[in-house]
């Protein structure tokens, strides 16, 4: 298994963890957005969201509020973002599924999506069609 997420789960490449229990772990991001970002990870190897079971997932986001708690507390930030990359489309690198918490403050310049509208119909047609989906 060359999955590098798997390789920090069994200690073969370094990380610097701050949780772990035994279903998942949580680690800073080698190349931050900001300081203290995190990565949350099932310690088993699913790639996305629609591979990991509901038992992990619940693992998984409880262990993100965990972590998100304990960076509002210890590095007294304000807020932080969830960002879940599914998928390469997304801009899923590693394809291990993980949580990225990201710590926030006023004025850190961090800028999110652009967004745009919907053109008249549009919206009640894209409702549909994801509604089918279900
Ligand atoms: P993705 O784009 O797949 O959602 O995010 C992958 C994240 O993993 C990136 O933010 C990247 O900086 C981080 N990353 C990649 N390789 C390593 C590594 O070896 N160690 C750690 N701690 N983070 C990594
Ligand atoms: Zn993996």
């Amino acid at each position: 298994m060359s999955c590098i997420f798997c390789k920090i789960v069994k200690g073969e490449l370094p990380s610097y963890k701050v949780y772990e229990d035994e279903n998942v772990l949580a680690f800073l991001d080698i190349a931050p957005v900001n300081q203290g970002h995190i990565l949350v990870i099932p310690k088993k190897h699913y790639a996305n969201l629609e591979e990991i079971s509901n038992d992990d997932l619940c693992c998984l986001i409880k262990a993100v509020k965990k972590i998100g708690k304990a960076l509002k507390q210890g590095l007294g930030i304000a807020g932080y973002n969830l960002q879940l990359n599914n998928d390469p489309a997304a801009g899923q690198v590693v394809p291990h599924i993980h949580f990225h918490v990201i710590p926030r403050k006023k004025g850190d310049g961090l800028k999110l999506w652009p967004q745009g509208e919907y053109r008249e119909r549009e919206a009640e047609k894209i409702a549909e069609k994801i509604k089918n989906g279900l």
